[in-house]
This record gives C-alpha cells, structure tokens and sequence, in this order.
C-alpha cells in the first residue's frame, strides 16, 4: 500500500498511521503514474489501476460511469454546458464513488467494521456499500438529525449513533476510535475514489478538456479529490492547461467563499446559518485549505448564492434539462450562472457542471397544477 501525503508540507505516512498530517492538513495517496486505462471494469473501476484496492462485486462495483450530459437547453450568453450526473450513482450521489474505494479496502485488509460522520449522503452512501459487501458500519450523526433523513440512512441496517456536542470536532475525534476505520469526506480512501469523476470527465474530452468545471463544496474532499485527478494526468503531460475549478456554496453558509475572496491561505470557521442547501453546510470545512490551493492552481474562482437563487436554479434543471437534483447540486448550476454573468466563464467556453446529487430521496414542494376532466371528454378537453 503507497503512503498518504501531505500536498502541503510534502511529508508521508503510512494509512494505517495517520489520516491528517501533523501540519494539522488532510493527507492523500501521493501523484502516481497515470495512463489512460485499457481495462473493461464497469464504472469508475475502469480505472482499478489507479485505485488502491481490487475491483469488487456488488453494490461497490456499480458505482462512476455516469452520463456526462451535453445540455444545450441549460447553456447561458453562447457558454455550452455539459452535466454530470452524479445523481445516477447507487445512492443517488458522488459519495458511492469514495465507499466503493472504501469498502473495497477494507474487505481486502480484512476490516470487519466501517464508519462515517455524516448526515445524508455519505451516511446513506457508506451504509448501502457496507451492506453490500458484508461489512459492519457505524454512523454518527448529530443529535438533532430530521427523523425524515434518518430513515433514508436506517433502511440500510447500520448501527446508527447519536451524537451530542460540536459537530466539527466529531470528524476529528472519529479519526482516532480503534477498531473502526471511518471513512469521512476527505480522507485519503474516499479522496482516491472519488477523484476518478475527473477522469471519467477528461476521458469523454480527451485529447481536449473543458475550459471548466463547477462544483458545489463543504468538507472540500471532492474538490481535493477532481484537483488532484488533475495533477496526475499533468504529470502524466496530459493536460497542458487544466480545467479552472470554481467552488459553489451557499451564501448562508459559505466559509471557502469567504476566505478565496479575501485571498487568504487559510479558510476560518464561521457560524453559519441555515440554508435549503444542507448537504454543503460546513461552517469548518477540514479540507477548506486544500480547497483553495486548488482554486488557485487552477485559476478558478469561488462564488456563493442565496436560496432564492438556488431554488430557481434547481427549478430550471427540472423543467428545461430534466434533472431532478438536491438542492446542493443545484447550488452548483446557479453558481454557473453567476459566473457567466461576473464574466469569469465566457461565450464559447465548455463548462461541466457537476450534479452531486439526485432530489428523489428529497419530499418535493413544488405546486402542482392539475386539472381534471371526464374521459368521455377527454379528446375535447385537453
Ligand atoms: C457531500 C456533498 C457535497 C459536498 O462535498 P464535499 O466533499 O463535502 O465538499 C455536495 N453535494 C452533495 C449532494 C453532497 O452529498
Ligand atoms: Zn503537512
């Protein structure tokens, strides 16, 4: 098994050992060699070569190869838009991506229990994997979890833990519980999953790339996970000029925002309030560093939107491109808007959008406006 490294102060350990660096940032698997695979392994196990751990059966291995939408209906002043659908993953989100790896990992190092610190996505996601492959699973989740999504993660048989106190410091004292290897949103297995979208999005463009790709962030892990994707096929002289990466937040809520504004290195926890957009809410993202470092690399940029702005945007996904996302994933596609009219995206450019996740799990609100007529009447009355 390689080391987990530092992207910052450069040093490694060993997994087992340690899942942040002593310098207080996350570690992930260092930048390997890349080739473009050969393989036939469904979804993101197309790229098994890159992952640290075999290809499984099961539910783990259905997880990437998800549609990358051209979806001219969507584009904005002349920018042509592509959606990746992450919605379409086992769960309904990219988080399958990360528990695939995860599991995977841990069925092969023998790890009999698995855990997570989550209350949605990733919860669900983790749960659902670890069912399907025979592993135990622990989730913790804040005292004050909604019944409702509670039951989403239930269904799937883990051992459901309560907890009280800050939710911040949770993640971080999870990382030291013995016997159970927590996999949360931006540790170096669920990093090395989850940045395989960026291959699958480089693949379906090469020997071209999208001029951008917008994402809705928290934690930072998916962010950490599509920039380091691009740092090793830029090592492999594959990308001359990569992507530019722009974080999306909501503005209730929006810590990476803040700081990327203000151009500092750090990001500073905030008190942040409530927004639709719970899935993104982390007022003290842990991999909020490594999330600037990417955006400045690459050139992006970083942009929050109200919920009414969200709301809207979720509403047009729906009714002019047909994709029925959460309301974090369509963070993602008003922060797009946003930038078109800042003029950060321009008139010819490619840009994905990434739709993190499907709304199906989500009680819908919208108002329904039906009429009704009698069949005898039918062909004359509609
Ligand atoms: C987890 C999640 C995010 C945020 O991902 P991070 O890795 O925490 O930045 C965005 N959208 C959806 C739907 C999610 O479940
Ligand atoms: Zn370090």
């Amino acid at each position: 098994m390689p080391p987990v490294r530092c992207y910052d102060c450069g040093r490694s350990f060993p997994l087992a050992e340690r899942k942040r660096c002593e310098c207080g940032e996350p570690l992930w698997f260092g930048i390997g060699a890349f080739r473009w695979p050969a393989g036939r392994d469904p979804g993101m196990w197309r790229y098994a070569d890159l992952l640290p751990a075999e290809t499984p059966t099961g539910i783990a291995a259905a997880a990437g190869g998800t549609p990358l939408v051209r979806t001219p209906s969507l584009d904005v002043d002349g920018v042509r838009l592509f959606c990746k659908d992450e919605g379409r993953n086992p769960t309904g989100s990219f988080k399958d991506r990360g528990s695939a790896v995860a599991l995977a990992y841990a069925l092969e190092h023998g790890i009999g229990r698995v855990g997570t610190v989550s209350h949605g996505n990733m919860a669900m996601s983790t749960a659902a994997t670890a069912a399907g492959t025979g592993i135990d699973c622990t989730v913790c989740v804040p005292a004050d979890i909604p019944e409702e999504r509670l039951s989403h993660i239930a269904r799937y048989g883990p051992d459901i833990v309560r907890v009280e106190g800050d939710y911040g410091r949770l993640y971080e004292v999870s990382l030291d519980v013995e016997g159970i290897e927590f996999v949360n949103s931006d540790t170096p297995l669920r990093v090395a999953g989850q940045r395989t979208v960026a291959f699958e999005i480089c693949e379906a463009f090469s020997p071209e790339v999208p001029d951008a790709i917008v994402l809705p962030v928290s934690s930072g892990g998916h962010l950490s996970a599509i920039w380091k994707a691009l740092l090793e096929l830029r090592a492999a002289d594959l990308l001359d000029v990569p992507p530019r990466l722009y974080a999306c937040q909501a503005s209730a809520c929006d810590p990476i925002v803040r700081a990327f504004e203000a151009g500092e290195r750090e990001v500073s926890a905030i008190t942040g309030g409530e927004t639709i957009a719970y899935s993104i809410a982390n007022a003290d993202p842990p991999s909020g560093n490594r999330a600037l470092a990417a955006l400045r690399d690459t050139d992006g940029g970083a942009v929050s939107v109200s919920d009414e702005e969200t709301r809207t945007a979720q509403h047009r996904l729906a009714r002019e491109g047909g994709f029925r996302v959460e309301a974090s994933s369509a963070v993602a596609h008003a922060g797009f808007e946003r930038l078109v009219e800042r003029g950060e995206i321009r008139p010819g450019e490619r840009v994905v959008t990434i739709l993190t996740g499907s709304g199906f799990k989500e009680r819908d609100e919208v108002a329904v406006n039906a009429r009704t007529v009698v069949l005898s009447d039918l062909r004359d009355s509609i």
